[in-house]
Parts: C-alpha cells; sequence; structure tokens
C-alpha cells in the first residue's frame, strides 16, 4: 500500500481526485478552460446563401458556353440585401459574402472575367449551378449543438462560441492550489542572503508548473521543521482543493510532514513510489481536499509534479487528455539503469532524418535543477530495463514550451 509503482501511484490519484463542479466565465476569460455545457448554434449561418468570392452572380443556363456577355443590373456588397431579381443575359456584381440574388444560381470570380463597359462584363469560363455559392447553414444550423460539453476551448471554440453570441459559458472550476515549502534550512526569496542556507526553489518552481496549467495558486511561504509550526501551516492548506508540500516527507527525524497530515485527519493514500528521482512522495485526503507530499529536492520534487499532480489538476478541470504528450526519440547516448525504480532522465531533443534524438540534459541529481531546465522532456526508463544503449528507441514526456519550434517545420 505504502510503496507503490508509477503506474499504480498514478491510478491511485486518478481515482481519488474528481471533476469540479461548473461556473459561469465571461468569453474574453476561457482560453484554455473546458465546456461543461453543450453549446448550441442560435441562427443559421450564413443565413442565406452567399458567394464564396468577389465576382458576380449569374444563371449558369447563360454561360453553359463561353465566353459570354452579360449585363450588370446591380452591385451587391456584404451587409447588403439584393433589390433586383437576376433574369436572362443579367448578372449582379458581388462581393464575398454577400447574399445571393433572386433568379442567379451560381457565382463567377472575378477572375475569369474581363469588363466590356460599366454595366456589361465578358464570363470567360463555363459556370456551373452553385458554384461558389456558400449555402444558408453550411457553418451551423440554427440548433445544433457546435461544441460538447468536455471541449478544450482552444482559440478556435473562442470564435465559434462569439459567433453564437455567448457572452458567458459555464465551465469547469478551476481547483485553488496552495504550495508550501518546509526546513529550516530553506532561505526565502526575500530573506537576507546566509551562506549556510539553501534557497526555497520548490515554491517557485511549482508556482511556475502551476500557472503553465492555468491556475494561479496561493503560496503559503516556509514552514520550519517544527511539529506546532508546520501544523499551523498545514491546517491553513488543507483549506484549499489541493496542497502541494514539499520537503519533509521523507524517514528522517525532522521529516514531520506525513505524522503531522495524519494528525489533521487525513487519510494517507500512499508515501513512497518507485521511481527516480522522487522516491519519497506520499498523497493523501482529507473530504474534498487532496494533498501531495513532495520530495524536497527539487528535481524530484517536479518530476513528481509532473506525474502525479499535472494529471490530477487536469483532470480535476474537465480535461480528457490529462498526460503530457509523449514521443518516440532515438537515444543519442547510453544511458545506466542500475536500480529497479522507473526513472525520468531529464533530455534535450533535436530532430532527425526520422525522427527525434533524445541526449540527457546534463547531470541528473535530484538536485541539480540545471538539467531541468534546459529540458524537452523526460524520458522514462523502466523498472526493470538492464540499460539502455546509444541508438534505443525510447518514450520522452515533452514537457511545456516543447509544443513549440524555432522554424517552422524546423528545428526544436
Ligand atoms: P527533505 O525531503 O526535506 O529531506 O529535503 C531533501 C533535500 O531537498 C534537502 O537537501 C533539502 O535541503 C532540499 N530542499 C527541501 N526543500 C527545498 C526547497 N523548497 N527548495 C530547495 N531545496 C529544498
Ligand atoms: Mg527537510
Amino acid at each position: 500500500m505504502e510503496h507503490l509503482t508509477v503506474t499504480a501511484a498514478q491510478q491511485c490519484v486518478l481515482e481519488s481526485v474528481k471533476l469540479l463542479g461548473a461556473e459561469s466565465v465571461k468569453l474574453e476569460q476561457l482560453l484554455g478552460r473546458v465546456l461543461a455545457e453543450d453549446i448550441r448554434a442560435n441562427r443559421d449561418q450564413p443565413p442565406y446563401d452567399v458567394s464564396a468570392m468577389d465576382g458576380f452572380a449569374l444563371r449558369s443556363a447563360d454561360v453553359a458556353n463561353a465566353p459570354a456577355t452579360l449585363e450588370i443590373i446591380e452591385d451587391i456588397k456584404a451587409g447588403d440585401m439584393p433589390q433586383k431579381t437576376v433574369q436572362a443575359g443579367q448578372c449582379a456584381r458581388i462581393m464575398t459574402g454577400a447574399p445571393v440574388p433572386p433568379g442567379a444560381d451560381a457565382v463567377i470570380r472575378v477572375e475569369d472575367t474581363q469588363a466590356v463597359s460599366d454595366t456589361q462584363v465578358q464570363i470567360n469560363v463555363i459556370v456551373k449551378a452553385s458554384n461558389d455559392i456558400r449555402p444558408r447553414g453550411e457553418s451551423m444550423k440554427n440548433g445544433e449543438v457546435v461544441l460538447q460539453r468536455g471541449t478544450e476551448i482552444i482559440p478556435g471554440a473562442v470564435g465559434m462560441l462569439a459567433m453564437v453570441k455567448r457572452s458567458t459559458v459555464q465551465v469547469y472550476r478551476q481547483p485553488r492550489v496552495a504550495i508550501l515549502s518546509t526546513g529550516d534550512e530553506l532561505e526565502g526569496l526575500n530573506d537576507p542572503f546566509d551562506a549556510n542556507k539553501i534557497p526555497d526553489a520548490n515554491t517557485y518552481a511549482l508556482m511556475a508548473q502551476v500557472q503553465a496549467l492555468g491556475i494561479e495558486p496561493v503560496l503559503l511561504g516556509i514552514a520550519r521543521d517544527d511539529p506546532d509550526e508546520l501544523r499551523r501551516y498545514l491546517q491553513d492548506g488543507l483549506k484549499y482543493d489541493v496542497l502541494l508540500v514539499s520537503g519533509g516527507t521523507s524517514v528522517g527525524v525532522h521529516d514531520y510532514v506525513r505524522p503531522t497530515l495524519e494528525g489533521l485527519g487525513v487519510q494517507m493514500k500512499f508515501w513512497r513510489v518507485e521511481m527516480k528521482p522522487g522516491h519519497p512522495m506520499a498523497f493523501g485526503v482529507k473530504d474534498s481536499a487532496f494533498v501531495f507530499g513532495l520530495p524536497g529536492n527539487p528535481v524530484s520534487s517536479m518530476v513528481c509534479f509532473e506525474q502525479f499532480v499535472l494529471p490530477a489538476l487536469r483532470r480535476m478541470m474537465g480535461f480528457t487528455r490529462i498526460h503530457r504528450r509523449t514521443i518516440t526519440a532515438r537515444l543519442a547516448q547510453d544511458v545506466k539503469h542500475m536500480h529497479s525504480r522507473t526513472e525520468f532522465v531529464r533530455v534535450m531533443l533535436s530532430r532527425e532524418a526520422d525522427g527525434y534524438a533524445a541526449t540527457p540534459a546534463g547531470a541528473q541529481g535530484s538536485g541539480i535543477l540545471a538539467s531541468m531546465s534546459r529540458a524537452d522532456g523526460l524520458m522514462t526508463v523502466p523498472a526493470d530495463s538492464k540499460g539502455m544503449a546509444a541508438g534505443d528507441k525510447v518514450t520522452v514526456q515533452l514537457l511545456d514550451g516543447t509544443a513549440y519550434q524555432i522554424d517552422a517545420g524546423g528545428e526544436w
């Protein structure tokens, strides 16, 4: 129970967390949220048959043979309503998006015509019925579901919501997340410099990981390794949906986090995971609050966030795609694996002729943030691996930021 594999621990976390309730959010603030309602069209779009081109609306029967010369009876701009009916031998000058006038059954683009006079145009090509006409309701029909509950709101969905005039929408609530660091040795960002202390990196690295998911966390600060002080901080942290506490979760005599949480009524689900980095990793539940006891070492804490906290937060927010995207890459150099835990190796990715190459991003110690700060991804080394060799195919979880690259179609 207390010692779990990565997969089992992830499953335990994901079975425990629940989708949060819905809230009403303004269109301007919706990017990155998940719809908690079906969205229906409130009109046909386009509202009538419209021209797909700048050109001439005509009767296809008149241009069964080309070239043919037609009389121009009016000019129809987008936003205008046609005033006349197109009769045999006639056409109307029409702009993209303008309604096709009665009598006309096709549009020819201006590039396939040539002016004869102010009132006459020569059509150079044969035109078939319905050519370059966008029929009424082509984009959406009144009453149809245009976006389903559970849809991730990307810019295209924001455009669609504006198209159906939804100024507010029901989306799943975001979890309120609190972050707490623990340790007598920690020096706060604004504390005076002390060469004997260790700067509190975890508060801010975790903050950024939470922010990358679109959530603004609350920073609780640093609790000292003192049971009473820790208890006060943890009690405060349990008021949030999710509490991330780093350090003090191991088995040292001053590692009070686990017993203190238990004393506060938190049911610990597990407190060790067979992984590297990140061995001392605890997870507990109290009422509707979830606590992640993350390891103190900065890289361990970040890697545990990636494996357990990130999918949990995304599930709470209603996402279906809760995990980091993985890709297959070729390992650029040998990687040893001398233990029986799942290992996450910080790697940099580059594009090769036939895919991606993964190169370890530097020293992999669990406190060495330098390699984490330039990693494109985390390569998984399975627990039962006997080591990996250059050229092996490996699986890499993309870290945030790697969804972008330098050149279109080029290097990362
Ligand atoms: P712990 O799990 O408390 O034993 O901490 C393990 C290691 O991580 C120790 O070397 C700590 O100094 C370090 N550590 C703990 N918390 C932080 C933090 N917030 N920022 C940077 N390093 C930390
Ligand atoms: Mg500590």
